[in-house]
């Protein structure tokens, strides 16, 4: 079994989620597959398949939020790589005993069905890493 098996994502910070909408829409020729909000992280998300990835947009819905909290300090722009794990337990087991900065030590439910946990941009070169597995 692969520890990681691919980029699931790249999720990008944006300031005004229906003009992202339109823009990507543009850029890639496809309509978002989904939309959702995740009120816990005070988000509204968009999704699009780009081929076996994706892209998700993220918007904020409150200046408090993780989101807008980014952009207040960064801008817009690519906040997090999500990587698809078989098994995100055993992920954050494996990469807590590596010496990784884990933010979120048990999994939460995040956008898209799936089971997300964050690795801190500390531990990873300035990237914010998502480890997510499918809820089945
Ligand atoms: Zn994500």
């Amino acid at each position: 079994m692969n520890h990681i098996n691919k980029i699931e994502h790249l999720g990008i910070a944006v300031k005004d989620i229906e003009q992202a909408n339109t823009i990507y829409e543009q850029l890639l020729g496809v309509a978002p597959y989904k939309q959702e909000a995740v009120e816990s992280e005070a988000v509204v998300t968009s999704f699009f398949k780009v081929g076996e990835s994706k892209i998700e947009l993220l918007g904020s819905t409150s200046e408090d939020g993780p989101i807008g909290k980014f952009i207040a300090k960064k801008g817009e722009g690519i906040h997090h790589i999500a990587f698809a794990v078989d098994d995100i337990e055993k992920e954050l087991d494996r990469l807590e005993k590596e010496g990784f900065n884990i933010i979120n030590k048990t999994p939460k439910r995040g956008a898209d069905n799936k089971l997300v946990a964050f690795v801190h941009p500390k531990s990873t070169n300035g990237v914010l890493v998502e480890l997510c597995q499918d809820i089945n």
